[in-house]
């Protein structure tokens, strides 16, 4: 096989990971520019070598994150020629790192395997100063101490005694250290005497546990490892057919049965459905059938969805026939332009926009937008609506907002430049013009409520989406809470503005709509809107997940790629999905409250596979890219299954002609 050259974007991993994030120890930037990362990761994986991000390793285990690895080096502080202790070898990259700074390196991992594989790894690279060991690192390797720098890659509730002492004096030890499995800081201890240790806290991490006689003492009971538990597939079949009995079968989800659902959900305040794709057609059009009754049956007021606020805004001034004129630009024709912009939604769009028809202007339901990637479209709207109402804080606006404009074709590239430090960064402006315009909220309401509102969003939406930029570039963890968190925030402010006891629905995929908690997502420190839902409405909020077989769906292979059909593969064996497959049902919806069928949600509360596509679907990795571990059961309450699925539809040219120019879809 043609070997690839990685060396490019080693290069770039370097300068915009680590030297643009402060890395700056120049014998750490040195290393990671030689060692290929490439070669310590899984073969399957290669691809993602230089991404951002820790990846998975054999054995549950995972290969830290580069950024981690260059911070916790430098924090060690190596010249050349030390002994160093690194604990929680995993995959060698890192001991490859040391060995390349240090003089001597002893590398101990606590799985045969790992270890075996990492030093073969290590040899075949040509290090001769790393000397590996399967076993319990915790307890340090006396027989090769002290050192005057130890390394450990795996969380612990606190600093194993004997790697203490077998630090030198002088030495330097980094390592997490947290009270629980998921969550640790970064500390480095310095021994400064034979019995004084100076600590300091580095940054907030998750890494795998530290397991053995000075961590945790075994496998914790985190889905992460009893999902290797095996499950007899005679259990499986069972389980299938107890399924099969319970749930409510459809064979189409245009005939998707509701009667029972809509008792289940009863007098809720906030219904969150889902998709496990942003390109389904079935997903969309049972949600807009489940959606059409709560408005019908139950009064829902307004529905909130996973697309910008400026866009959907369009959709809600034709929805509501709302009289002042949407905005001039193109809606939706950001990448990836089919999740909204398809026939699914126009079904709905044009449903709803009937139904508001005669009813009166505060009775209409709403449709508004949740996220936040239209930071340069919303600057322009609180402008047009500054314009028109108070030119006087419009010219404020126009200089607060003039410190994002340089980076308007790519707001990524914001958060390069503000890492430089010494540059200021504009999150003092964006912040002052929200909170201006909140001040303002009497004077402004006065004048028109809705239109307010949609400029208090947008200021919001800059504010949020500044801070949201800024920090992609730490890892991607931070990033998604904040995204999750500006979509709580709006949720909550448009339940306030729909008045007392107004009712939500959401549509976002299921990784946002499903609680967190239930996912491998709460291991990597990230919560969603699901989550913080379930904190704030407790009972009151309805999660409503959904999964399917195999059949085709619309995804990209690469962001800003273009559409394309894809077909899915059969869900993996283990996987939730495969278990709804061996019910022979077309379809159905399973009701997963504790009042539900207690031998199921019983079989479905261990954790096993689930499979996510998002906009962009990567059948060849489709293990590693697709599929993470999560307990059903907590994470939805209810689970809608469609066993062979289609791709939406997207709107053409074609068919939107002869749309009125108020249309929000136009093109
Ligand atoms: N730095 C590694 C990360 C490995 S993850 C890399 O970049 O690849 C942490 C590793 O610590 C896992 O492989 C895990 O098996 C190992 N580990 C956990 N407890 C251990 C212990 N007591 N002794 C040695 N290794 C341990």
């Amino acid at each position: 096989m043609e070997e690839k050259d990685f060396s490019v974007q080693r290069e770039a991993m370097v300068d915009y990971q680590l030297h643009n994030r402060g890395i700056t120890d120049t014998a750490v930037l040195n290393a990671m520019r030689r060692v290929p990362r490439e070669a310590f990761v899984p073969r399957e994986l290669r691809e993602f070598a230089y991404e951002d991000t820790a990846l998975p390793l054999a054995a549950g285990q995972t290969i830290t994150q580069p950024y981690f690895v260059a911070m916790m080096v430098e924090a060690l502080n190596l010249n050349g020629g030390e002994r160093v202790l690194d604990v929680g070898m995993g995959s060698g990259y890192l001991a490859a790192v040391l060995g390349s700074i240090a003089g001597e390196v002893y590398s101990i991992e606590r799985i045969g395997e790992l270890a075996e594989a990492a030093q073969q790894r290590l040899t075949s690279q040509g290090f001769t100063n790393v000397e590996v060991k399967a076993g319990d690192g915790s307890r340090g390797w006396p027989d090769r101490a002290p050192f005057d720098a130890i390394l450990v890659a795996a969380g612990a509730p606190s600093v194993p005694t004997a790697l203490k002492e077998q630090l030198k004096i002088g030495g330097r030890l980094v390592m997490p250290i947290g009270p629980d499995e998921t969550a640790q800081e970064l500390v480095r201890i310095t021994r400064v005497s034979a019995d004084e240790y100076e600590s300091q806290d580095l940054a907030d991490v998750r890494f795998v546990p530290l397991i053995g006689e000075g961590g945790w003492r075994r496998a914790s009971p985190r889905p992460q490892r009893s999902f290797g538990r095996r499950r007899d597939s005679n259990e499986d079949t069972e389980l299938a057919a107890q399924i099969a009995a319970v749930a409510e079968p459809f064979d189409s989800v245009d005939e998707l049965p509701l009667d029972g659902l809509l008792e289940r959900i009863g007098d809720r305040r906030v219904v969150l459905i889902g998709e496990s794709s942003h390109g389904t057609s079935e997903f969309y059009r049972a949600r807009q059938r489940i959606t059409r009754a709560l408005i019908e049956e139950k009064g829902f007021d307004f529905v909130a969805i996973e697309g910008d606020w400026p866009d959907v805004a369009r959709i809600d001034h034709y929805v509501r026939h709302a009289e002042h004129p949407p905005s001039e630009w193109q809606a939706f024709a950001r990448f990836p332009v089919w999740m909204w912009r398809n026939e699914e939604v126009r079904e709905f769009v044009d449903w709803l926009r009937v139904h508001n028809a005669d009813r009166r202007a505060d009775e209409r339901v709403g449709f508004h937008g949740l996220d936040l990637y239209s930071l340069y479209n919303s600057i322009r709207e609180i402008l047009n609506y500054l314009d028109e109402v108070d030119p006087q804080t419009a010219a404020v606006a126009r200089e607060r907002y003039g410190c994002l404009t340089p980076f308007q074709s790519d707001p990524a590239t914001y958060a390069r430049a503000a890492l430089n430090p010494g540059y200021a960064t504009c999150e003092a402006p964006v912040l002052k013009m929200l909170q201006d315009l909140q001040r303002r909220d009497q004077e402004y309401a006065e004048h028109d409520g809705e239109r307010f509102l949609d400029a208090v969003q947008n200021a919001r939406l800059v504010a949020n989406a500044e801070e949201y930029y800024r920090s992609m570039f730490y890892g991607s963890r931070s990033a998604w809470n904040l995204r999750d968190t500006h979509m709580f925030e709006t949720l909550e402010e448009l339940l306030a503005h729909h008045g007392e006891g107004s009712r939500a629905v959401v549509w976002a995929h299921n990784s946002h709509v499903g609680n967190a908690r239930a996912t491998d997502m709460s291991r990597r420190g990230e919560f969603n809107i699901g989550e913080l839902c379930r904190a704030r409405f407790g009972d009151e909020a309805y999660l409503i997940g959904f999964g399917t077989h195999t059949g085709t769906v619309a995804a990209a292979s690469n962001w800003d790629s273009p559409m394309e059909v894809k077909e899915v593969r059969p869900s993996l064996e283990k996987s939730y999905e495969n278990l709804c497959h061996q019910t022979g049902r077309a379809g159905f919806i399973l009701p997963l409250e504790t009042g539900s069928d207690k031998r199921v949600v019983r079989g479905l509360s261990h954790p096993r596979l689930e499979r996510a596509i998002g906009v962009i679907y990567r059948p060849e990795t489709e293990r590693q890219s697709h599929y993470f571990e999560a307990t059903l059961t907590a994470q939805f309450d209810e689970y809608i299954w469609v066993e062979r699925s289609r791709a939406v539809t997207p709107l053409t040219t074609a068919s939107l002609r002869g749309a009125p120019d108020t249309y929000p879809f136009g093109l």
